[in-house]
C-alpha cells in the first residue's frame, strides 16, 4: 500500500468514526425528547390526536412536508420556508433563533462531504492543487444541496421537542 492510499484510508476511518458518534448523540437527543413528549401531558398546547412514528416523521422531512399532518410543504421554495402549514395550519418556526440549528446541520454535511472527498482524493494521489479546488467546490455545493433537507429535518426535530404548536382549528 502506497503512503497516499494509507493517509486516505487513516483520513476516511476518522471521519466515519466522528461521524458515527455524532450520529449517535443525535440519535440519543431525538429519542429523549421523543420520550419526554409522551410524558409530558401537563402542557397546555395543543397537540395532534396522534402522534406519527419515526418513520413515518423522517419520510415527511425527506419528502419536504409538515411533520405532523404530512400534507402541507414545509418549503415554498428551494430557501424559503412557509411560515404555517397549509394542510394543518400550525406554524413552523416562530423566531428567527431557530436557523442555528439547520445551519449547523449544513455545516456539518459540508464538511463531512468534503473531508469525504478529500480522502479519496488523497488516495487516489490526486494533485495538492486538486484536492484544495475539489475539496472546496463539493464543501460549497454540499452545503447548499442539503440546505431544503437540513429545513424539513429541523422542523421534524422541532415538533419531536414540542416546539410546534398545531394551530387551533378555527371551525370551532
Ligand atoms: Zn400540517
Amino acid at each position: 500500500m502506497t503512503t497516499d492510499q494509507t493517509l486516505g484510508i487513516t483520513i476516511f476511518c476518522t471521519i466515519t468514526v466522528v461521524g458515527v458518534l455524532t450520529l449517535l448523540s443525535v440519535y440519543l437527543m431525538i429519542g429523549m425528547a421523543a420520550q419526554d413528549y409522551g410524558n409530558r401531558h401537563e402542557r397546555p398546547k395543543a397537540r395532534p390526536v396522534e402522534r406519527p412514528s419515526a418513520g413515518v416523521l423522517f419520510w415527511r422531512a425527506l419528502r419536504r412536508k409538515c411533520p405532523i399532518c404530512g400534507r402541507g410543504d414545509v418549503l415554498r421554495g428551494y430557501f424559503h420556508m412557509n411560515q404555517s402549514c397549509s394542510g394543518c395550519g400550525a406554524v413552523f418556526w416562530k423566531n428567527e433563533g431557530e436557523w442555528t440549528g439547520p445551519m449547523l446541520i449544513d455545516f456539518i454535511f459540508a464538511l463531512g462531504a468534503s473531508l469525504y472527498a478529500w480522502a479519496a482524493l488523497v488516495y487516489f494521489s490526486y494533485s495538492v492543487a486538486a484536492q484544495l479546488w475539489l475539496t472546496g467546490a463539493i464543501a460549497a455545493f454540499g452545503g447548499i444541496a442539503i440546505m431544503p433537507w437540513s429545513r424539513s429535518l429541523w422542523t421534524m426535530f422541532l415538533f419531536v421537542t414540542g416546539e410546534i404548536e398545531v394551530a387551533p382549528d378555527p371551525t370551532k
